[in-house]
């Protein structure tokens, strides 16, 4: 005797969260009648009823005769909040999807821009991710190079970056464990370790510490839309050596202060528009202009962090386009920041941690060699076939209408 497999007893009704409307319309319109409704969401205490996201996905399960049995809201790719009705109360649930984790290998040779070797060498991400996975490498890397102005056609960089998902297949890029790179002629090399003290930091070849007294560059990599040196001034249309370094970014990006120092200067510089000065341990001072704001609590005297807020990027004084112009000066003298900037390396391991590191590297190295080495035997896209000439990315958007 053969039995008819039964019907499910019940409806899923999906859709989402319109802009603007109030959470009691939208469990009406799931069937939920309007004092019900009401009861369903004076139980909410996850989730503010009144700002609920629009695009929210809600789902409500729906019984032919008792009407609704619960309704789900998706808030997140991992985390739901689900009312189940008991009787004439509801009662609210939190359901967070676990992201399992493996490990891959991203191996880049560079064409043009950092985001665009990544892209093609992390075909274990979807691609909507693939940009994060470079802003991660580039942050590690951040205390070393200034990525937006170092990197040069022929670069290569590989790592090994931990893969989080869901079993829906949501994919995201989690830790990254390992990085190696030579940029800019410059080998450079990143592990992550955890410390006695229980931190995870990245360290060098050496077992020093990544993080240094100065950052390279005084926008986040991911901010940064190009670079430029000195050409003809735009404004005053004659030619002048160019004394700093100009980064294009949108309006209103953070400029973070490339060291630990004390505010020497907040306001207005003549051409220089609206302009920070930061005077540092060893004297060297840092000069952010064009500035379409200060920072909060910046005024003459004031202390700051490393990377913390000092402006945001303008286009105020002399400047055609929303750029931040940057200085090094030391005894009012102007300096590359390329050769003041230079890192070696920050505080080294403790020696007790020194044979832990050394076996924690050695681990994640190799395994990171071994696929690099499987990667370029097996597929054609490896690293190196891929290589045309072109000019990296400062080099391309030297155009941009932006000026001094
Ligand atoms: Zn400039």
């Amino acid at each position: 005797m053969v039995e008819e497999p039964a019907a499910p007893v019940f409806d899923l009704r999906t859709d989402t969260i319109h802009s603007g409307e109030p959470l009691l319309a939208v469990l009406q319109r799931h069937g939920l009648g309007h004092d019900e409704a009401n009861r369903a969401i004076a139980e909410l205490s996850l989730l503010d009823a009144r700002r609920v996201r629009a695009g929210t996905e809600v789902v409500a399960q729906v019984h032919p005769d008792s009407g609704v049995l619960n309704v789900t809201f998706q808030l997140a790719i991992d985390r739901v909040v689900k009312l189940i009705r008991s009787g004439d109360t509801w009662v609210e649930t939190e359901e967070r999807l676990p992201w399992s984790v493996d490990t891959v290998a991203v191996a880049g040779v560079v064409t043009s821009t950092l985001t665009d070797a990544v892209a093609r060498a992390a075909g274990e991400f979807p691609a909507s991710v693939r940009t994060d996975v470079a802003y991660r490498i580039a942050q590690v890397l951040e205390y070393r190079v200034d990525m937006s102005r170092d990197l040069r056609v022929g670069d290569s960089i590989v790592a090994l970056v931990e893969r989080e998902s869901t079993a829906k297949g949501h994919v995201r890029p989690g830790r990254l464990l390992a990085t190696r790179a030579s940029i800019g002629g410059q080998a450079l090399e990143a592990v992550r370790f955890e410390t006695a003290g229980g931190e995870e930091m990245y360290y060098d070849a050496e077992g020093k510490s990544m993080r240094a007294a100065f950052l390279r560059a005084p926008l986040e990599f991911s901010r940064i839309s190009s670079v430029y040196g000195s050409r003809k001034h735009p404004i005053l249309k004659t030619w002048r050596q160019h004394t700093g370094v100009d980064y294009a970014a949108r309006s209103g990006t953070p400029v973070r202060s490339i060291g630990d120092g004390r505010v020497v200067f907040a306001g207005w510089k003549g051409g220089y528009g609206r302009t920070v000065e930061v005077r540092h341990a060893n004297g060297m001072v840092s000069r952010y202009a064009h500035l379409s704001a200060l920072g909060a609590g910046i005024r003459v005297g004031a202390p700051v962090k490393i990377a913390s807020t000092v402006g945001r990027v303008g286009m105020t004084g002399l400047a055609t386009g929303p750029h931040l112009h940057f200085e090094i000066l030391v005894n009012g003298s102007h300096r590359d920041p390329r050769v003041a900037l230079k890192n070696v390396g920050g505080e080294p391991l403790p020696a007790s941690q020194r044979s832990a590191f050394a076996m924690r590297r050695s681990a994640l190295l190799g395994d990171l060699n071994a696929r690099v080495y499987a990667m370029q035997d097996g597929t054609p896209s490896a690293p190196g076939q891929s290589s045309r000439p072109g000019n990296v990315r400062p080099a391309e958007t030297r155009a941009a209408g932006a000026s001094n």
